[in-house]
């Protein structure tokens, strides 16, 4: 019997109009990797063998693949819930009324306050703008169809906290502007950002990434922001050490996988180490080297020896650097010459 993973992160492509500085994947800035519609339909056939219960569609911008939408709703109508990632950045009316019937939420990504803060964090201009166009027509949809009787998504807005995103002051007016434009909000949720692709590199190590105090701390501006909105959206900062290895529990046999566009698997989400393909490969054989990989004694010493997210990092560089593949390695080296310059408007 075909082994069962009850998550899948799928990375549709690495095509993207932004150029955000702490990108997990670096894309936009890389060949995009992305498949074919009837190929991209093999990987479903994988997650619904599987008996996935839930699947992340992120990237990249998936709604810049043609098939997204039709590949979500597939997963959907087989009973799974499927969450979009999405920058917003080319969300239209009809877009949103074809997600309504398949997809189970939706997260449009802000990073900033304001335009000027977000839009240098995501590297280009008129990025919040789209954000909160695609926020507007999704609200729109939700409030339309609810009122008609009719199923929608739900929808908010996924905040990833780096140090000049993530002053006390600016979240709360964030907040109020959000939950005031914004009446059908389902959530806001913010996350620290994780050491992970080009967020794990020394430069942004320095200027990005916060520390567990820090992130503890907002926590804590979290549950006084959901006091506040209690009648509100659901508002919530994510606690991302549980990517990290806790007493008494082992992620070896977590079952969340992340495929990339052109369905390689890696062994575990967040790092470059790659298992094999889920287009080539069983998914029972992949899984048990992906499990190998996560009990490695280097690595599982690598992941045990973080105790601060400058550890992580270094972990994450450690890991990315020896495991990749060596199109991931010469990637890697050449970080630092493309990966922080801007889109132009
Ligand atoms: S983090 Fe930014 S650049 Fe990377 S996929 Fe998301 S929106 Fe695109």
């Amino acid at each position: 019997m075909a082994v069962k993973i009850s998550k899948f992160i799928w990375d549709i492509t690495y095509s993207c109009p932004l150029r955000c500085g702490h990108c997990y994947s670096e894309s936009g800035r890389r060949p995009s990797r992305t498949l074919d519609r009837d190929t991209a339909m093999r990987v479903i056939d994988v997650m619904l063998e599987a008996q996935a219960t839930g699947v992340m569609f992120s990237g990249g911008e998936p709604l810049s693949i043609r098939w997204a939408v039709e590949a979500m709703k597939r997963l959907h109508d087989a009973g799974v819930s499927v969450a979009l990632f999405t920058t917003g950045w080319s969300m239209q009316e009809r877009t949103a009324t074809a997600l309504a019937e398949a997809v189970s939420n939706v997260a449009v990504s802000i990073d900033g306050a304001d335009a000027a803060l977000h839009d240098a964090i995501r590297g280009r201009a008129g990025a919040f703008e789209r954000g909160m166009k695609a926020l507007d027509i999704l609200n729109r949809v939700r409030t339309e169809r609810q009122a008609a009787g009719q199923t929608c998504f739900t929808f908010g807005i996924d905040y990833t906290l780096t140090r000049p995103g993530a002053k006390e002051a600016d979240l709360e007016r964030f907040v109020e502007a959000a939950v005031e434009r914004f009446p059908g909000l389902d959530f806001i949720r913010f996350g620290a950002v994780i050491p992970s692709g080009l967020a794990a590199e020394r430069e942004f190590e320095t200027n990005g990434l916060l520390t567990i105090e820090e992130m503890l701390d907002l926590m804590e501006v979290g549950r006084r922001l959901a006091t506040r909105h209690e009648n509100g959206p659901r508002i919530s900062v994510t606690d991302v050490r549980y990517f990290l290895p806790q007493p008494g529990a082992s992620l070896v046999d977590l079952d969340l996988m992340q495929i990339e566009p052109d369905g390689g698997l890696r062994a575990f989400p967040i790092y470059e180490a790659k298992v094999g393909n889920v287009l080539e490969e069983p998914l029972d054989i992949l899984w048990q080297r992906a499990r190998d990989w996560r009990s490695d004694p280097f690595v599982a010493q690598q992941m045990e020896s973080v105790r601060t997210m400058a550890d992580w990092a270094n972990t994450t560089r450690i890991l990315d650097r020896r495991y990749g593949s060596r199109d991931d390695r010469e990637r890697i080296e050449r970080r630092g010459q493309s990966a922080l310059v801007p889109v132009p408007a």
